[in-house]
């Protein structure tokens, strides 16, 4: 039997990762067993649902990865994919469950719905309907919709039963309907609640396993109920644990980020907060833990997921897109790691000269960083050089108060005047130059070199830096990327400003 899976967001706002957890499970699912995936937008709470968050989460998704073979953007044999489109069948499946007494009209006000909910609350009792209009007879309550009269319509769950399933990860559940009130099927504009909904679209889609949040364990017996008496077979069920913030409550804004969204922002590569989620609650065994997508999809079992919530730990995910990050393909890492140049002023509208130029320097940074953000800090001495200021730092006049520093200075920039744009062979004769001028070697030679070219006292590589300055200041003026200062300019620059501060 073919899997077929869904994914239900509630376009309510951002994608938070805890869904992204549960969508990518559903993924993984789907095509580690040539299932079917399905995204349906669960809108019906009209309110709150807008277009702009269902675009949204359909963003984060494909950015992650994640697609689809049925859903309002791919349409599919089982469609509409979007609840506000399907009211009509809802409607049919409460005429339907009124006709054969398994459902009602309720005319209980709100307020007072509200009122027995807190004071069941206040007492530390569940909340639950507690049946007024359950013995209004079919003939008056009909009568009454039709003078107007506002009503919802209940499901009526049966008395004294059990409701028993297998969680496909935590095993035997069981309910009993004493707690249980009847749940609203229609609201009062006609609208459908999410518990009737879901089971007319996870029945009619032909869903085989539903694989959701544990926060919706306790709808599942009402859902069950349903099922029966609209006698449609139920799908196997799946609660997945939440995941938690460092003090174990439920990730929120109180912690910090919880979108994809704000994820990608702060510079997480798709691949490395897919592998992240993935092992929340999981684990593909034998301590493994750096496993792309498709290999992801070849493991996952259900049976293997944990009951136990997990912690949401940026240090871990950062850990990976460092990772990640040396693997990518210096291209698309380009591309992914432009927004964080031009944030910085490096790069305006790229030429191809502009884009290849970045292509060729983000090596020197990608493989030493957490984040995208990182790669354009860590190649900020190629487009802010500035003498005055180098100088004004103490750990680069740390570097020249070094015996014989100064004297690689003057070598250095007397070196330069007279020599063409640095390549790395050309880099290699001047600095066997100024050691032969200066007698300074290893250290001693190659800290001032550093400080006078790059301005900093750490950085990349100088085989990858001074030949990657010297690249820049030849670059186009049409290039789109800020003025690079070349290595010649650099040394004299710094040497002049050394001569001045000394005197
Ligand atoms: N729309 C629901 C949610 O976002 C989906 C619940 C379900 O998967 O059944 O929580």
């Amino acid at each position: 039997m073919t899997m077929r899976l869904r994914f239900a967001p509630s376009p309510t706002g951002q994608l938070h990762v805890g869904n992204a957890r549960t969508a990518l499970f559903n993924w993984l699912l789907a095509r580690g067993s040539a299932g079917r995936l399905i995204l349906r937008i669960e809108d019906t709470d009209a309110e709150r649902s807008t277009r702009e968050s269902e675009l949204a989460i359909i963003e984060d998704l494909q950015w992650l990865g994640l697609e689809w073979d049925e859903g309002p953007d791919v349409g599919g044999a089982h469609g509409p994919y979007r609840q506000s489109e399907r009211l009509r069948l809802y409607e049919s499946y409460a005429n339907e469950l009124m006709t054969a007494g398994h459902g009602y009209y309720c005319f209980c006000p709100a307020e007072q719905l509200t009122r027995q909910r807190e004071a069941a609350l206040a007492e530390g009792k569940p909340p639950r309907y507690d049946g007024t209009c359950r013995t209004v007879a079919a003939v008056e309550a009909r009568r009454r919709v039709e003078a107007g009269e506002p009503a919802v319509v209940r499901f009526r769950v049966p008395d004294r039963a059990e409701v028993q399933f297998d969680d496909l990860v935590r095993g035997p559940v069981s309910f009993s309907t004493e707690v249980i009130g009847d749940p609203v099927l229609l609201r009062s504009d006609g609208r459908p609640a999410y518990n009737f909904a879901v089971v007319i679209d996870d029945a009619s889609m032909e869903v085989t396993h539903v694989v959701r949040g544990e926060d919706h364990i306790s709808n599942t017996p009402r859902q069950l109920l349903l099922y029966e008496a609209l006698g449609f077979t139920p799908p196997k069920f799946a609660h997945v644990s939440l995941v938690l913030g460092p003090d174990h409550t439920p990730l929120s804004k109180r912690h910090g980020a919880t979108s994809v969204a704000e994820f990608r922002a702060r510079g997480y590569l798709p691949e490395a907060l897919v592998n992240y989620l993935a092992l929340i609650g999981w684990s593909p065994g034998e301590g493994e833990e750096l496993l792309p997508i498709a290999e992801l999809a070849r493991r996952f079992r259900l049976e293997n997921v944990g009951h136990s919530a997990g912690v949401f730990d940026e240090e871990k995910l950062a850990w990976m897109n460092r990772h990640y990050l040396k693997h990518v393909d210096v291209g698309r890492l380009s591309v992914l790691a432009l927004p964080w140049f031009r944030e910085l002023g490096f790069v305006a509208s790229p030429s191809d000269a502009g884009l290849r130029y970045l292509a060729d320097v983000i090596p020197m940074a990608s493989g030493s960083v957490d984040r995208l953000r990182d790669i354009p800090v860590r190649l900020r001495f190629l487009f802010e050089y500035d003498a005055a200021r180098a100088l004004a730092r103490p750990e680069v006049l740390k570097v020249l108060s070094e015996n014989g520093a100064r004297a690689v200075i003057a070598a250095l920039a007397d070196e330069l005047a007279r020599s063409a744009r640095l390549d790395r062979e050309r880099f290699r004769a001047v600095a066997a130059r100024v050691r032969q001028r200066t007698g300074q070697r290893a250290r001693g030679l190659f800290h001032p070199i550093r400080v006078a070219l790059t301005g900093e006292a750490g950085g990349p590589e100088l085989d990858l830096a001074v030949p990657a300055i010297d690249r820049g200041a030849e670059l186009p003026p049409d290039s789109g990327i800020a003025p690079v200062r070349g290595c010649r300019e650099r040394a004299a620059a710094f040497a002049a400003t050394l001569e001045k501060v000394n005197r």
